[in-house]
């Protein structure tokens, strides 16, 4: 490492899948890796994944989908988010498996299939209010979709939907949507349809409502082993290892007197003599502004906070009377069994989700697999 880096540990990605496969009955698993793999790498993350065991691998646009197509990966592979305009016919005739939650995405579909049929999971939207059709649309699609199956040009091969508040198992919405899924499946099989896959599930669901497995689940941030319910049940309760360790270097150490203030805005004031640490990473690297006067991390085994507001590539721990030097190692954050902060510790003072502190670290922060 010289300026900083995101060590991501591959053993415990393949660890969180065998997990994770281990509690299913007879679903398959789906491993998501969008959004560069929730920052953690994409392509090293499927492979890792496969290796553990995957049955799939999803992605939610048609570039993830194609990368990992063209990076050799050959197992099934679902993506759920296309826009008009896209070159469709390239992931049919890479056989990866799409979505459509409307007759004219139909259309769109078939309308680039050449020589092998394009293979559908049809969308209900069981109440989040994204995509899909909502259940009063539902028979048009589906009798759209056997007509194209009908003609050769359309497999229908599964079923889907996504929850809105699986993180609060408790939720009635999760009866709720599970209810109108099996109600939508019910219909689409009077219809005549036949579907190999009915997929609801995403960690959180996985996790603590066996009854949204169906034949299929689509976990995304477990995989990565961080918690969907943030600090109220810890990873660790659920077998799961963080993947991700975000390391720096101190770029420079000094003493100040009290009373000096700290970054843009001069936002902290040093009530004593400190010794302050500039961490060569900042927003521009996705630390997010937020977790500005407050954010812990670890140096020389202790625990600092960040003072002063993050800048865009720099920001400043409050080292106190510790004896430091420029090059030091900072942790931001980890797994958390050595001392060090986690993504939950980051994401609290930041009031966000563990989901978006991995994701949103940036293309200059390089990853280093282990
Ligand atoms: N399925 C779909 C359609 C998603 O959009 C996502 C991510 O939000 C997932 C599965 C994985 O969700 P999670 O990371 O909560 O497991």
């Amino acid at each position: 490492m010289v300026r900083a880096e995101a060590v991501v540990d591959l053993a415990a990605i393949r660890h969180n899948v065998a997990t994770l496969r281990a509690r299913l009955d007879t679903a398959q698993l789906m491993t998501v890796v969008k959004a560069d793999g929730y920052g953690h790498g994409m392509v090293p993350v499927a492979r890792a994944a496969r290796q553990a065991g995957a049955d799939w691998i999803g992605a939610a646009v048609l570039e993830e989908a194609l990368e990992l197509r063209a990076a050799g990966d050959t197992g099934p592979i679902f993506c759920w988010l296309t826009t008009p305009g896209e070159p469709l016919a390239q992931a049919i005739a890479a056989g990866i498996d799409l979505s459509a939650g409307a007759p004219w995405e139909i259309d769109e579909l078939v309308a680039g299939v050449t020589d092998r049929p394009a293979r559908v999971h049809l969308k209900i939207d069981t109440g989040l209010s994204r995509g899909g059709a909502v259940p009063e649309e539902w028979p048009t699609l589906v009798r759209a979709a056997l007509k194209a199956e009908r003609e050769g040009r359309l497999e229908i091969t599964g079923i889907w939907s996504h929850l809105a508040s699986a993180d609060e198992p408790k939720s009635p919405a999760n009866e709720a949507q599970v209810e109108t899924f099996e109600t939508a499946i019910a219909v689409a099989e009077h219809l005549g349809a036949e579907v190999e896959y009915r997929h609801l599930a995403n960690s959180p669901g996985m996790l603590a409502l066996p009854q949204t497995h169906f034949d299929l689940v689509r976990p995304g941030i477990a995989t990565y082993g961080l918690s969907p319910f943030g600090p109220a049940l810890p990873s660790a309760e659920l077998g799961l290892r963080p993947a991700m360790t975000l390391r720096a270097r101190l770029a420079m150490v000094k003493r100040v007197p009290a009373g000096t203030s700290v970054s843009y805005g001069l936002t902290w004031t040093a009530p004593k003599p400190s010794t302050l640490g500039l961490i060569p990473l900042g927003y521009g690297d996705g630390l997010p502004r937020h977790a500005s006067n407050g954010a812990p991390v670890q140096v020389g085994g202790a625990r600092r906070t960040v003072v002063g507001r993050i800048c865009m590539d720099q920001c400043v721990v409050n080292l106190e009377d510790d004896v430091a030097a420029a090059g030091q190692e900072v942790v931001l954050f980890g797994p958390g069994t050595g001392g060090e902060p986690t993504a939950d510790d980051w994401a609290e003072v930041a009031g966000t989700i563990n989901y978006e502190i991995v994701t949103r670290l940036g293309a200059r922060i390089p990853r280093r697999y282990v």
